[in-house]
């Protein structure tokens, strides 16, 4: 059978039968997840913040202000994330980011898309809004070996055909956020994003800003502000996970 691999991924295929991530159950095809551990994930649903994409329990009807970004005034219109924080999803990205696991941006790559059942993002796919994924500073990038926002952006753009612009760099190293307040992380990244080149003449309609998890979104909005003063229009951000 010819499945349009390399040899050599023919070989390790055969070296390594592909096995689910989550349960280590056999799988045919070219995925990391079952279709039953993938269906499990837990998604985001309504209701959930139109502008940082917090997920709430229960039923709210008509605006409400969300507790995580009512006083806080972002460079980009919303935020989206496919799918809430859980123990196995965050440990998919751990995987991928700290663990080198890179086929793994492939899978969350897919499950990103998932985002694009929200309306606002219809707009984006009609007008061909580039991915930008969050740069890292070269020397992490190149400890780590890659990207995962770039694996990330590069599987949404396969599924998509939306296309993939390195638009931003990182300029110079900053801090791990983890423990780092939002404000902290604020001041941390101040003036951390550069643009690599000037946006086209033609600049599209949207930018959509892509990467693994959405925190206090300080990160994305760094980048965000960074593409406005460039002269972008709209501008999104769509994640895989909420963190
Ligand atoms: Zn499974
Ligand atoms: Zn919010």
């Amino acid at each position: 059978m010819r499945t349009g691999k390399t040899p050599l991924l023919e070989v390790l295929d055969w070296l390594y039968p592909p096995i689910c991530e989550i349960c280590g159950l056999g799988l045919s095809e070219g995925k990391a997840l079952c279709e039953p551990c993938a269906e499990r994930l837990p998604r985001i649903v309504t209701p959930f913040c139109d502008v940082c994409g917090e997920h709430f329990q229960g039923l709210i009807d008509g605006p409400f202000d969300c507790p995580n970004c009512n006083e806080i005034s972002f460079h980009f219109e919303f935020a989206r994330s496919a799918m809430v924080r859980s123990d196995a999803t965050l440990n998919l990205v751990h995987r991928l980011k700290y663990g080198k696991e890179i086929h793994l941006g492939a899978e969350l790559g897919r499950l990103a898309c998932l985002a694009f059942s929200d309306r606002r993002l219809a707009v984006a796919l009609e007008e061909k809004w580039p991915l930008v994924p969050v740069p890292l500073h070269r020397s992490r990038q190149m400890e780590r070996q890659f990207n995962q926002a770039e694996e990330i952006a590069r599987s949404i753009s396969i599924e998509t055909g939306l296309p993939v612009s390195h638009l931003l760099k990182r300029g110079r190293r900053t801090e791990t956020q983890t423990r780092l307040s939002r404000k902290q992380r604020m001041e941390n990244l101040r003036g951390a994003f550069k643009l690599r080149e000037p946006l086209p003449e033609n600049v599209p309609p949207g930018y959509l800003l892509v990467d693994d998890v959405f925190t206090t979104g300080s990160t994305v909005d760094e980048c965000a502000k960074v593409l406005r003063k460039a002269g972008a229009g709209r501008i999104a951000v769509l994640t895989v996970m909420r963190g």
